[in-house]
């Protein structure tokens, strides 16, 4: 019996009218039974819900922004449907009960949990009409909410995955119906054992394939981006990028712990347990190789350069005339574990320690907060991690010319700075 396998169109590939056509196109000769399209929302869609919340937070006025969120969605549906088509009521709808969600109150207290009742929305919405057009294409696709499967516990903005819980879910309720159907479903959100809604960290949506594609026992997993494949650099920051036609899963990983976009970080371990192959392919070049990622990959020597921004350096230095500690390293760590914050580098002085984070809304003042009895803390922010990975010494300097360095660190094979434009 066949497997199932696992399609994923990220924000970019529904972001208008002619990218859902294009969708289509790709689908047109690959559709299937045993198979889940999962999507994402469309093109800018999440970032333009957070900036309501945002607003909502800070009690200023979002109904514009909401309106503008509507009509984009609007205007996609009137170039794809003809006029009175059931989509439409559909949108209303879901609009509809955006906005009473938006009505409840927020607090920064509750910030995290109301953030995931509210951004899901754009690919309850997105996954709505892309099924609807298939359909309407004689593609036919059951749209299925994800949140009946994939399951988390209670950890809002980044849900943890119930996998025994999701496994079971994917197995009793998919399974028999991609006996004859193909899903359609949402990538990024979750529920928890209540049934609220969760959502797996921004641009979860790859991870959302990548547990489908383990909770079904898939063939393969399939990403559709706007690049053709897997790059050692983003090409719209670095000229002459090389596209990998294969790569291993511990390398993929690697290079997606460190920052790189392609794939979200979470999306190759569930993978690599189980065997499955990830391919990273064009929906601009839907016939073209793209990547695969699996296990039997031929070792390379292409240097992969990955750039993360809006970092922020941290010091945090002992008062007394004592050193730095386990207690110390302890004591920070404890602070940023339960503000779930990652640690992008760390270095270790006699007597300070300073750490690379993500810039996010709030956690820094509180890090600085809950530390500041122990330590003399600074921070730098705005600054960019650079990490070359299988890096060539000679290539390095071109890198960081025109940029002042403010930490350093190299192994045998990776090279890694905290930079900011001079
Ligand atoms: N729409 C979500 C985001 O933009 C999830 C995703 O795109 O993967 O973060
Ligand atoms: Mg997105």
């Amino acid at each position: 019996m066949a497997k199932t396998l696992i399609y994923k169109f990220g924000g970019a590939s529904v972001k208008d009218s002619n990218a859902i056509k294009n969708l289509t196109e790709i689908l047109r000769n690959r559709l299937r039974s045993r198979q889940v399209i999962v999507v994402s929302a469309m093109g800018k869609t999440t970032n333009g819900l957070e900036s309501i919340l945002s607003k909502k937070l800070a009690g200023e006025y979002f109904s514009e922004n909401s309106s503008i969120l509507k009509a984009y969605h609007l205007e996609i549906c009137q170039k794809l449907f003809p006029e009175g088509h059931s989509v439409f009521a559909m949108l209303e709808n879901l609009f509809l009960q955006l906005s009473n969600q938006l009505e409840q109150k927020l607090t920064r207290e509750n910030y995290d949990e109301f953030y995931d009742s509210i951004v899901g929305f754009g690919e309850l919405i997105s996954s709505r009409i892309v099924a609807e057009y298939l359909c309407a294409q004689g593609l036919i696709v059951l749209w299925q909410d994800a949140r009946d499967v994939i399951h988390t516990n209670s950890d809002f903005r980044f849900a943890k995955i119930d996998w025994e819980k999701t496994r079971k879910s994917c197995q009793s309720n998919w399974k028999p119906v991609l006996e004859n159907f193909p899903i359609l479903t949402q990538g990024f959100i979750g529920s928890d054992p209540k049934g609220r809604p969760t959502t797996l960290g921004r641009e979860g949506s790859d991870f959302t394939a990548a547990i489908l594609g383990t909770g079904l026992g898939a063939a393969s997993v399939t990403i559709w981006k706007d690049v053709p494949g897997v790059l050692n650099a983003d090409p719209k920051i670095f000229p002459n990028t090389k596209k990998f036609d294969e790569l291993g899963y511990r390398e993929a990983a690697e290079m997606t712990y460190f920052g790189a976009s392609v794939i979200h970080p979470k999306t190759i371990k569930p993978l690599a347990n189980a065997g499955i192959p990830l391919f990273v392919k064009s929906f601009l070049d839907p016939e073209s190789t793209g990547t695969k990622i699996h296990e039997n990959a031929a070792a390379h020597e292409v240097p992969t350069i990955v750039l993360k921004k809006d970092q922020i350096l941290v010091s945090f230095k002992v008062t007394d005339f004592t050193f730095i500690e386990e207690m110390h390293i302890h004591r920070v760590y404890e602070q940023l574990q339960a503000l779930k914050l990652r640690v992008n580098m760390l270095q270790l002085s006699a007597i300070s320690i300073s750490i690379v984070i993500d810039a996010q809304l709030f956690k820094l003042e509180q890090l600085l907060d809950s530390l500041k009895s122990e330590f003399e803390i600074r921070y730098n922010d705005g600054l960019e991690l650079l990490t070359i990975l299988q890096a060539k010494q000679d290539e390095i300097p071109a890198l960081l010319e025109g940029y002042e360095v403010l930490l350093e660190q190299a192994s045998r094979n990776t090279f890694q700075v905290v930079r900011r434009k001079v």
